[in-house]
């Protein structure tokens, strides 16, 4: 595109009968009909053996990286050069509309055409020794790359284009790019708004373009409260993991009761094999964030990567890779749930039940404040006193005749 020069193209006479002796004639009487002050001209016109190198030249350019095609006349040669391009007028259209009129003196004619489409530029100019004439170009600019379509996934947009790609690069908006092929783009979804973002194309012809594209946040992983209730399951899980009870061990083994703990990343790391032992007895490991912070307090990228430690870290440790997610403090908001879908959890597991831990005489805490119910997700931590407190949770499932069950199960979004 810009790269090439502008291109002139010689001026042509359209007409094919209007050979040179007819042309210098029609063009006196022109002359004579314009204006009064054009009779001056073509008294010193008749004494003087008329000069055809005096006629305006023509020329067209065009220019490859605007579109801009720049019609132009000019004058000619000799002593009578400048008069006879005052006299004269040009006109040009673009596919048959009117693109501008350089009334006199040369002015230049200047439109824009459309890339990759042939278009038709016809010019016209009147005047002394050049008579009526008429120039026609058909131009094709090369194709501007462009984008073809746009396709979601849960963290990505992948752009693809109508032309092959030499290069694509994000200018603005977005912090940067997932992958690149000589057909697509694909760029990281935000976290939080969806941004406008800029992008600089290189077409492998050379052809370039700035495109906007809006690109919507990371889908937000949903929020649960409450697992399936069928079968009369209820899922028990326990939460942080700096204290640690083989009490709790205990029970899970005489009771083949599945907990699952959303584990703190820096608490984890204080005794692996303890949590090796919890996942033996029947345990699943979760992810509650690296060092606990409350997430909406935090930026994006940070929260992403409180829950993205987790998943790396377990995954070597126990090869056990989180899937679910559980924000301390209960702490949620769209962005907390963006960030979690682009670490590459599946869902937010929240509570609708929970041991009160401030005051264990008062039991269980439920979200409507009535009986357990099946479905329900129980919240337990990891504290003093969390083997007694699971022993009351089992002793209620008994009375009730609830089924704790792996909590993985009871999702849709889970993998059990
Ligand atoms: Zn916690």
């Amino acid at each position: 595109m810009a790269t090439e020069p502008e291109t002139e193209f010689q001026a042509q006479p359209a007409s094919p009968r209007m050979n040179r002796k007819k042309s210098r004639k029609s063009t006196s009487k022109r002359v004579a009909r314009i204006s009064a002050s054009a009779v001056v001209a073509c008294a010193c016109i008749g004494v003087v053996v008329a000069d055809r190198a005096a006629a305006p030249r023509f020329s067209l350019s065009f220019s490859p990286s605007t579109n801009t095609v720049r019609a132009q006349l000019s004058p000619g040669f000799g002593p009578f050069a400048q008069i006879v391009f005052h006299f004269t007028s040009l006109v040009v259209h673009i596919d048959g509309g009117a693109m501008a009129q350089g009334a006199n003196h040369g002015e230049t004619a200047v439109g824009q055409i459309p890339s990759g489409k042939s278009t038709v530029i016809q010019a016209s100019a009147a005047g002394p020794f050049l008579g009526l004439r008429h120039w026609q170009r058909t131009l094709t600019p090369p194709e501007q790359p462009k984008i073809e379509s746009s396709t979601l996934s849960t963290t990505t947009d992948t752009l693809r284009f109508n032309i092959p790609l030499s290069s694509a690069r994000v200018i603005a908006g977005l912090p940067g790019i997932a992958a690149e092929s000589t057909e697509t783009l694909t760029l990281r979804r935000p976290l939080s708004k969806t941004a406008l973002a800029q992008v600089y194309l290189v077409a492998k012809d050379g052809e370039r373009s700035t495109v906007s594209v809006k690109v919507p946040p990371v889908e937000a992983a949903p929020i649960v409260y409450f697992g399936a209730s069928s079968g009369r399951r209820i899922y028990i899980t326990m939460d942080d993991g700096w204290y640690r009870d083989s009490g709790v061990l205990a029970l899970m083994k005489q009771y083949h009761v599945p907990i699952t703990t959303f584990l703190i990343e820096d608490a984890a790391a204080q005794d692996p094999q303890f949590w090796r032992q919890f996942i033996a007895a029947g345990g699943t490991i979760e992810d509650h964030t690296v060092s606990h912070p409350a997430l909406t307090k935090v930026s994006p990228k940070t929260a992403e990567q409180q829950w993205a430690g987790p998943m790396s870290v377990f995954s070597k440790w126990f090869q056990q890779t989180p899937t679910l997610g559980r924000p301390p403090y209960g702490d949620v908001n769209r962005t907390v749930q963006s960030a979690a879908t682009a670490a590459g959890l599946h869902a937010i597991v929240m509570w609708s039940a929970s041991m009160d831990s401030s005051n264990a005489t008062k039991g269980l805490w439920t979200w409507n404040g009535g009986a357990l119910k099946p479905g329900e997700i129980i919240l337990l931590h990891w504290q003093p006193g969390a083997a007694s407190e699971l022993r009351q949770i089992l002793s209620l499932c008994r009375n009730n005749n609830l089924v704790p069950a792996p909590l993985l199960s009871g999702l849709p979004t889970g993998d059990g």
